[in-house]
C-alpha cells in the first residue's frame, strides 16, 4: 500500500491541511480493523497516541517543526516505551510497564512522531518467522497472504509497515537478521545500522554484542530519516558511538555510478530458489545498466561457520540476560510463601517462557558452563573474529556486498511447522555474516515471485550507512514498476 511519505505529510500539517490528531485517528482505526486478521500489534497504545498527537498539534501552533511531524511510530515489543506494557513478546514480562522510553523512542517522539503501540515478535527475538511468539501471543500474518509468515523476529513491524495506507515508521531490532528477514518477506525497507550507531538503552537485550535497533519504513528515505533522528551518542549506552549524520535521507537518489558491488557467489549459486534468483539477477542487470560495476566475491568461511558461531555466541548471551526474569523484579510474579527460591523461580520460568526460549536457555547455559566454555563459547568468539576478517577484507575490493536477503519468499505456516529447529536456524544463513560483523545493511523489495516480495540486500563497511541509502533508493523503484 502507498502512503504519503513523512516529509510530505509534515508539509501538509504545517500548512494546516491536516492535523496530527486526524492522522492518529486514521492509523488507530486501521490498526484496530487490520489487527483482528493480521496481529501485527501485541499492544495498541491508543490513549497515549491520541494524547501525544493532540499535544503535537498544540506545539505546531507555537512553531514546532519536528522532522517526523505527524508520523505514527510503531515499536517492536522488545523496545521500552514509557507507560506502555512492554514484554518482548514474552509472558514472563506480563504487566511490565517501563518507567521511561528507550533513547531512540524519546528521540523520535521529540521530532514529532506519536507512538501507536508495540509490534509482534518472536519471544525475545528468538526466531526467523515470528511464529515463536510467547505463551498467549498471536502470530502476525503476512499482508500479502495471511497464510504465510511475516518473517522474524521483527515481524509485526515489517507487516504493518507494508500494510498501512497511512504515514508510519517503525523501530525493529536485529540480533542475527531480524530486520532484514521480515522486511524481505513483507516488502518493506529494513535498515540495520552498524553495531553501536544507535543507542541500545531501553532495549530488552537478546545478545548484547549483537543487538541493533534499526528503522523500518515504506521507503528508503523515510528509513534514512528515522535513522538520522535516532542516531548519535548516548550517555546511557557506552557502546553507542558519537557519529551523528543528520541528513542520511539526503543520500537517497544519489548516483552510484562507478561504485563496485560484490556478488556473493556462495549465496547465489544453483541451489538458490529459481524465482528469487531471477529477481536478484534482473536487479544486478539493472544496476549494471546504471553504471555500477560488478565483481564476484566469496564468503565461504562465513557460509560454513557463521550460523554455528552465531548460535554459540547469541544463546550464552541470551541465557545470561534472561536470568533476570525470575518473578522478583519484572513482570510475572506469584505468591512466594512456603516455597524455596529454586522452586519459586522454576515455577515462574516454566510458566513464563515458551518452548524456543527454553531451548535457547539450555543451549546457552551449556555452551558457557565451566568445562565447556573453552570448547564452545570461547572458540566461537575466535571464529567470529575470523569471519569478521573475511567480510572486512571484501571492502578492500568492493563498495558493497550483495545477495538476496532471504533464500526464498515468505513460507506458509504449514511449511514452517515441518521445519526442525536446525532448519529454522539455517533460514538466516545469508544474514548472520553481516550481523556477526556488525556491518550495516539494507533490504529493499526488488520484485515479486509467486505474488510474494523478494528482498535485495546491500551490506557496506562499518558506518557507511549514507552509501547504503543511495544504493537502496536506486533499487526500491524496481518492485513498484514490476
Ligand atoms: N533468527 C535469528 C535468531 O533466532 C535472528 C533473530 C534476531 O535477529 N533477533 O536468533
Amino acid at each position: 500500500m502507498k502512503a504519503i511519505p513523512v516529509h510530505e505529510l509534515r508539509e501538509k500539517i504545517l500548512s494546516g491541511e491536516t492535523t496530527c490528531e486526524e492522522q492518529c485517528h486514521a492509523l488507530l482505526e486501521e490498526i484496530n480493523r487490520a489487527n483482528k486478521k493480521f496481529h501485527h500489534f501485541c499492544m495498541v497504545s491508543e490513549k497515549i497516541a491520541l494524547a501525544q498527537a493532540r499535544e503535537l498539534d498544540k506545539k505546531v501552533k507555537k512553531g514546532f517543526r519536528g522532522k517526523l511531524l505527524g508520523a505514527g511510530l510503531s515499536v517492536k515489543d522488545s523496545i521500552c516505551v514509557e507507560g506502555v506494557e512492554t514484554r518482548a513478546g514474552s509472558k514472563v514480562l506480563s504487566g511490565y510497564i517501563p518507567p521511561s522510553s528507550a533513547t531512540v523512542v524519546q528521540r523520535a517522539l521529540g521530532e514529532g512522531a506519536f507512538v501507536l503501540g508495540k509490534t509482534s515478535q518472536d519471544e525475545f527475538g528468538f526466531g526467523s518467522y515470528s511464529v515463536n511468539v510467547g505463551v498467549g501471543f498471536e502470530v502476525p500474518r503476512n499482508p500479502f497472504d495471511e497464510g504465510r509468515a511475516c518473517g522474524g523476529s521483527s515481524g509485526g513491524s515489517a507487516g504493518f509497515t507494508s500494510l498501512t495506507k497511512f504515514t508510519q515508521v517503525s523501530f525493529g531490532e536485529s540480533t542475527g537478521g531480524s530486520i532484514a528477514c521480515p522486511a524481505s518477506f513483507c516488502g518493506s525497507v529494513g535498515l540495520t545500522p552498524t553495531y553501536g550507531r544507535l543507542s541500545r538503552h531501553g532495549l530488552i537485550d537478546y545478545g548484547n554484542s549483537l543487538d541493533k535497533i534499526g528503522p523500518m519504513a515504506k521507503t528508503v528515505s523515510e528509513a534514512a530519516l528515522l535513522l538520522g533522528v535516532s542516531a548519535g551518542a548516548d550517555q546511557k549506552d557506552s557502546t553507542c558511538v558519537d557519529k551523528k549524520t543528520d541528513s542520511f535521507e539526503s543520500f537517497a537518489g544519489k548516483s552510484m555510478k562507478g561504485k563496485t558491488i560484490g556478488i556473493v557467489k556462495d549465496f547465489t549459486g544453483d541451489d538458490l530458489d529459481k524465482g528469487v534468483a531471477s529477481v536478484f539477477f534482473d536487479t544486478i542487470s539493472f544496476l549494471e545498466k546504471e553504471g555500477v560495476k560488478t565483481k564476484e566475491v566469496s564468503l565461504s568461511m562465513n557460509k560454513k561457520f557463521a550460523i554455528p558461531a552465531y548460535y554459540l555466541l547469541s544463546t550464552p548471551e541470551a541465557s545470561t540476560n534472561l536470568a533476570r526474569y525470575c518473578g522478583m523484579r519484572y513482570g510475572l510474579s506469584n505468591d512466594f510463601s512456603g516455597k524455596s527460591f529454586d522452586g519459586y523461580f522454576s515455577e515462574i520460568r516454566s510458566k513464563g517462557f515458551g518452548m524456543e526460549a527454553k531451548r535457547r536457555l539450555m543451549l546457552g547455559t551449556f555452551a558457557r558452563m565451566s568445562g565447556f566454555r573453552d570448547a564452545y563459547y570461547l572458540r566461537a568468539l575466535k571464529v567470529r573474529r575470523k569471519l569478521l576478517g573475511e567480510f572486512k577484507g571484501l571492502f578492500n575490493k568492493v563498495d558493497f556486498v550483495v545477495h538476496p536477503t532471504m533464500p526464498f519468499v515468505a513460507p506458509t505456516f504449514s511449511e514452517i511447522e515441518k521445519l526442525t529447529p536446525l532448519e529454522h536456524y539455517f533460514a538466516d544463513i545469508f544474514l548472520t555474516p553481516s550481523n556477526l560483523g556488525g556491518f550495516p545493511h539494507i533490504s529493499v523489495n526488488a520484485g515479486f515471485h509467486k505474488g510474494m516480495p523478494v528482498g535485495f540486500m546491500f551490506t557496506a563497511d562499518h558506518f557507511e550507512e549514507p552509501m547504503l541509502v543511495s544504493a537502496g533508493s536506486m533499487v526500491e523503484g524496481l518492485a513498484k514498476n514490476a
